[in-house]
């Protein structure tokens, strides 16, 4: 179980999270839906240990990933073993962020070598796996610059599985994608969906959320609005909020 705790947010004493909470069970996929400028990225950086909390905590399993701070008291691990918790969680933006003078296979195989030492001809066995799971196989030896946004993104999913993440957190993976390019990155994740993988996803894709997620999220100023099965969510909403964010995405 990952359980998110009273996360709170300020930028320059803008509060951007206000006690944020939620927990998601093992194998569930939450869709996230919400405004521009709700917080959403931030809460999945947080999550991802990117940026500290300014208070709250986020659990996996009942142990406490990363820093945190509950009432003024900062908990700071040692960046060692920040090092190794931050493995349980893998993220992807919304912008592929590949490394442009690495090919497909060496994105992927990065992380395995430089973090996890392991012998470069292994490290890269596993991470052509992991294209060929993406369906990227013929893609293995190109660069970012050769490849299309969907297939970007497809190696970008690839590279954020390559340490076995317990957790997958996507920050509108689609959004920066031509539209016939959605589906191959959609598909791709729904796959993972189906193989188990725990997953929190900040989408405007609907149908996706409606058809892969098992919990669907309004997030509306730093706070959660409504949280149901997607569709108590899409047909039944009970918050105002929540049916006039759904008039205007339908
Ligand atoms: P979008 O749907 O547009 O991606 P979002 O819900 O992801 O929006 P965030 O990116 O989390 O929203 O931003 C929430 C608020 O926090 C915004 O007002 C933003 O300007 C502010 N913010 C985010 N990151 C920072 C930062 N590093 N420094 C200052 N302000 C920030
Ligand atoms: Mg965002």
């Amino acid at each position: 179980t990952l359980q998110v705790k009273n996360l709170h947010k300020a930028y320059n004493g803008n509060e951007v999270l206000k006690g944020v909470e939620f927990a998601i069970n093992r194998g569930q996929v939450k869709a996230i839906l919400g405004p521009s400028g709700s917080g959403k990225s931030t809460m999945l950086r947080l999550m991802a240990l990117l940026e500290p909390a300014d208070d709250g905590a986020v659990f996996l399993d009942g142990l406490q990933i990363g820093t945190s701070n509950s009432k003024g008291k900062t908990i700071h691990h040692s960046e060692g073993k920040l090092a190794v918790e931050r493995r349980d969680i893998g993220m992807v933006f919304q912008r592929f962020n590949l490394f442009p003078h690495l090919s497909a296979l060496d994105n992927v195989a990065l992380a395995l070598i430089s973090v996890q030492s392991i012998k470069r001809s292994d490290a890269r066995e596993t991470a052509f796996r992991l294209l060929e799971r993406v369906g990227l196989a013929d893609r293995a030896s190109h660069f970012p610059s050769e490849l299309s946004g969907g297939q970007q993104q497809r190696v970008a999913i690839a590279r954020a599985l390559v340490l076995k993440p317990h957790v997958m957190l996507f920050d509108e993976p689609t959004s920066a994608l031509d539209p016939e390019l959605v589906g191959e990155v959609l598909e791709v994740m729904e796959d993972l969906a189906a193989s188990g993988m725990t997953m929190i996803v900040v989408t405007h894709e609907t149908r996706f959320a409606r058809r892969v997620a098992n919990e669907v999220t309004l997030f509306d100023s730093g706070v959660i609005v409504e949280q149901a099965e997607p569709n108590e969510f899409f047909e039944n909403p009970q918050h105002e909020r929540t049916k006039r964010f759904l008039s205007h995405v339908h």
